[in-house]
């Protein structure tokens, strides 16, 4: 393999990104000058260095701290928690500013015909944190998924996974409104609709 070939294969590991893409990202790279390109390196090792995984809530943040500034705000309302597919899906709600409470990230959705969602997505990790929340005063369970196909699927697995230690601790559990209108992805919405989505939420 060329350096060519390394880089595209590194970006067709991207997220919905193919081969044609890849190729085009990395003659995008490689036509820029030296100066970007040092920007870049420097960026993704500066990142490399300095974002880690919160143990609590398991979103990326830039700190050498164990848990993120939310989760160990002793202002954040310890009665709520929402699950979320994404990080960049906290961060559209945690920039609506409509919600203040806990927050778990999956790490992704899970797929329609999948047979071991908690190899896909951080089911286990979210067990031992509602787990250890219940103890901390945890009342009600927002799950807030997109309203895409996989997005809703995730949402009835995590329900289903909930529901032995939500009937046992007498939790509540909820999913966002359809403010959200079918297709949309969470992390795309304004703040009105965010806002809409918590306040009827069901
Ligand atoms: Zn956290």
């Amino acid at each position: 393999m060329d350096e060519i070939q390394k880089l595209t294969a590194l970006f067709k590991e991207f997220p919905g990104i193919g081969e044609r893409q890849a190729k085009r990202f990395v003659y995008f790279v490689l036509s820029k000058d030296y100066d970007y390109k040092e920007r870049l390196v420097n960026a993704l090792n500066a990142a490399k260095e300095s974002v880690h995984q919160c143990g609590e809530c398991f979103r990326f943040f830039s700190g050498k701290e164990d848990v993120c500034f939310n989760c160990k705000n002793p202002q954040a309302d310890k009665t709520m928690l929402l699950i979320v597919e994404r990080d960049s899906d906290y961060e559209a709600i945690s920039r609506s500013r409509n919600y203040f409470g806990k927050y778990f990230v999956l790490g992704g959705s899970v797929p329609i015909l999948e047979k071991r969602p908690e190899d896909v997505v951080r089911l286990r990790e979210l067990i031992k944190q509602v787990e250890n929340k219940v103890a901390e005063g945890l009342q009600e369970i927002i799950i807030a998924c997109s309203l895409t196909p996989s997005g809703e699927h995730t949402d009835e697995t995590v329900r289903r996974i909930l529901r032995p230690i939500a009937e046992k601790h007498n939790l509540k559990i909820s999913s966002l409104g359809r403010g959200l209108s079918t297709g949309t992805e969470l992390e795309y919405s304004d703040n009105a609709t965010i806002k809409y989505a918590l306040e009827s939420r069901q």
